[in-house]
């Protein structure tokens, strides 16, 4: 098998929400290139987990670095300038804007034209060509490019996950971090979802997903990490996972 060779690395992960324990991950390790599953229960704590490495919350305790870059405490901007993207459960696009605009605001080199001079003006004005011909090329990749002046409140859920999908990749990123990316999908867009993720990972980046749908996951992933009560109960691959008494049992018991 492969050597490790881990692109995201943390310990000691704790939160708690008063007397409660959400999260409390000893050793998470997720290696480069691969599609790795984050399964468990409801309330396991796996939104948790993903606010906590990607800025959006703050942890009690804990350590972790990505490409060997600490990013313990830099806010979700900074992660995502590290390379280190995320998607939410509950889908976070900018109803009120085109699909465009939801695009351009995702980019990694926002800075307001009123704030340069006349000299910089050409720059400003080449990162917005290629911004857009990015923004193009990934509303393209996800079919939402005829609608790229529709506003997103317009859109589907399942286009709304495409676009936050695809709003994540305007920073070009080594890893990203799907939240349910698939919920609320209909079948016919799940199955396009899938090979998106599939053709992330064949493109060279590392995806973490978080799934209920066992035989998704089971399809597409190389790793499985089982979280349950804030913690890593099981790690493998997927049949070492389907084998495991105490992942089906944590699973049945959700
Ligand atoms: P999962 O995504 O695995 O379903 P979550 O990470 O959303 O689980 O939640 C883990 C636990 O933490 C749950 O018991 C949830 O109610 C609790 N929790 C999550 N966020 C908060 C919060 N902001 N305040 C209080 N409790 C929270
Ligand atoms: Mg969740």
């Amino acid at each position: 098998s492969a050597k490790p060779d881990p692109i995201l690395k943390a310990s000691g992960v704790r939160r708690s929400f008063g007397g409660l324990t959400a999260v409390n991950v000893e050793r998470l390790e997720v290696q480069r290139g691969t599609i790795t599953a984050l399964i468990g229960p409801n309330g396991a704590g796996k939104s948790t987990l993903f606010n906590l490495l990607t800025g959006f919350d703050r942890v009690d305790a804990g350590e972790w670095s990505f490409q060997g870059r600490s990013l313990n405490r830099l806010s979700g901007h900074k992660v995502a300038r590290a390379g280190m993207v995320r998607t939410f459960q509950l889908t976070k696009a900018l109803t009120r804007l085109t699909v465009m605009d939801n695009m351009l605001l995702a980019a990694p080199d926002q800075f307001g034209e009123g704030m340069l001079g006349a000299f910089a003006r050409p720059v400003w004005q080449r990162h917005e060509r290629l911004n857009r011909t990015r923004a193009e090329e990934l509303l393209d990749r996800f079919k939402l490019l005829a609608k790229k002046d529709d506003i997103a409140g317009s859109l589907s859920g399942g286009q709304r996950k495409l676009l936050e999908m695809a709003r994540a990749l305007m920073v070009n990123p080594s890893m990203i971090m799907l939240d349910e990316p698939m919920a609320g999908v209909n079948p016919a867009l799940v199955q396009s979802l899938l090979g998106h993720i599939t053709a992330l990972r064949d493109d060279g980046v590392t995806v973490l997903f978080v799934e209920h749908d066992m035989d998704v996951i089971m399809g597409i992933s190389d790793w499985i990490v089982v979280l349950a009560q804030g913690q890593v109960i099981a790690e493998g691959r997927p049949a070492d996972i389907r084998a495991n008494k105490q992942v089906v049992d944590a699973y049945l018991g959700a």
